[in-house]
């Protein structure tokens, strides 16, 4: 294929960056597409980061999105270990740090998010980790050790991700969560409750209500005080207390940033020829009705197909459901919609078996789904969310009607 003129630049080289090069192939782009991403591998999945790789069960080639062949055949200019150090709007360019420009036609911004850090400079040490790339997990694996003590610092799901590898490759865990349960931002009671004794049946010392009030040690960490007073002796800690999106570019180009990138269902910020997607995209969802931004792989890869179709004047606004996945211990949770403002809980199966879902219900309508071990619930779970199916709460809870029969019909 010969190129047209256009020049499409990405900036940020990993699920959304990745998605957007094929998706704008596979919507006839003939322009040249520049992939430009800070950190040195090609896209790779970073769901495995706090799961199979961090456990050694999965190598690093299997984490690349595609390999560097499957590039040249879209023809896209990967330009990795490469940083974008500024946005000129009026010139339609940007500035590497190697000191070059690169001009730009249409310029989508999928820079992702960057973990929130500790700012107590006693936490600033090599064994005080935090999980976002490759290089962490290969920092971390130095200190990853049976027999050693891992604190984690945080309970949502990379903390207890975390925590779930450490137990299977023989770490003592403690996980600290300063709310009064784990998961708090994203689960009902139930489901913190659940995940909390599954990790206690296992070894993990969950403390929840607790939070480091001092970390000590000279070289490294070896100790923290606690807010109930306590000490506790550590050999590394793991930080999981969430992200902050990578918008100061975008920010600086005089964009709109609000907790992320502000973009329309179109992807496309107030400037026509720039884009935001994935996790550093404060965006319109229009199955949602409302703007928000989501850290999860699928979200990353529908707004990236949003912005391809905006760049190749096919507008499609993005109305995904959103769904999202966790695996701790065997434990293989699936989530579908988002749960905020719901008023009911129904559960059905026995928590205790370990297989489960809970259906968060407003007004009768499903709003959101948590599947734990029951893919084919999840299957439905997704049409009951995405068509906004109202339910009998005790139809639902009861086991001997099929999850399916609850659908509409045809
Ligand atoms: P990223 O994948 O973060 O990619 C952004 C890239 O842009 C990065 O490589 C960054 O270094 C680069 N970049 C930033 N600024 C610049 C610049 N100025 N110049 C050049 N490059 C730049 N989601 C799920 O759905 N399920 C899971 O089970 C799950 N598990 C996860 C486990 C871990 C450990 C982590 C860290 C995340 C997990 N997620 C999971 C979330 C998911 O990985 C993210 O939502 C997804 O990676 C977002 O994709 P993105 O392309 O927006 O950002």
């Amino acid at each position: 294929m010969s190129l047209s003129n256009e020049i499409a630049v990405i900036v940020g080289a990993g699920h959304a960056g990745a998605e957007l090069v094929a998706s704008l192939r596979q919507n006839a782009y003939s322009g040249r597409i520049i992939l430009i991403g800070d950190e040195s591998e090609l896209p790779y999945r970073r769901p495995p980061l706090s799961k199979t790789y961090l456990s050694g069960a999965a190598s690093r080639e299997s984490l690349l999105i595609r390999n560097a062949g499957a590039y040249d055949k879209l023809q896209v200019e990967c330009w990795t270990g490469t940083q974008v150090l500024a946005i000129d709007r009026v010139n339609k360019n940007i500035l590497l740090n190697d000191g070059r420009t690169q001009p730009y036609t249409k310029l989508v911004l999928a820079t992702g998010g960057r973990p929130r850090k500790l700012v107590e400079p006693q936490a600033q040490k090599p064994n005080v980790h935090y999980i976002r790339t490759l290089a962490d997990i290969d920092h971390l694996q130095t200190d990853f050790a049976a027999g050693k003590h891992l604190l984690v610092i945080g309970g949502g799901y990379i903390g207890l991700e975390a925590a779930s590898v450490g137990i299977q490759s023989g770490l003592r865990v403690t996980v600290l969560e300063a709310a009064p349960r784990v998961l708090a931002r994203v689960a009902a009671p139930q489901i913190s409750a659940f995940y909390e004794r599954a990790h206690r049946a296992r070894g993990v010392d969950v403390r929840t209500g607790m939070s480091v009030q001092a970390f000590h040690g000279e070289q490294q960490v070896d100790s923290v005080s606690l807010s109930d007073g306590s000490q506790l002796s550590v050999d590394l800690i793991v930080v999981g207390i969430g992200i902050l999106p990578n918008d100061e570019l975008a920010r600086a180009a005089g964009l709109e940033v609000d907790n992320g990138i502000v973009v329309d269902a179109y992807a496309q910020t107030r400037d026509p020829d720039i884009f935001a997607v994935g996790d550093c995209a404060q965006h319109v969802n229009g199955f949602l009705s409302r703007r928000l931004r989501i850290e999860s792989v699928p979200s990353a890869q529908e707004q990236a197909r949003t912005a391809a179709h905006s760049i190749c004047a096919k507008r499609v606004p993005h109305a995904a459901v959103p769904w999202f996945w966790s695996d701790q211990f065997d434990l293989k949770l699936q989530m579908v919609g988002l749960s905020q403002g719901y008023e009911q809980l129904v559960v059905r199966g026995d928590p205790e078996t370990e297989s489960f879902s809970a259906f968060y219900l407003l007004d009768g309508i499903v709003l959101s789904v948590d599947a734990i071990n029951r893919p084919q619930d999840f299957m439905v779970a997704k049409r009951l969310v995405a068509e906004q199916v109202r339910v009998d709460a005790r139809e639902l809870a009861d086991e001997s009607i099929s999850l399916k029969s609850l659908l509409p019909a045809g």
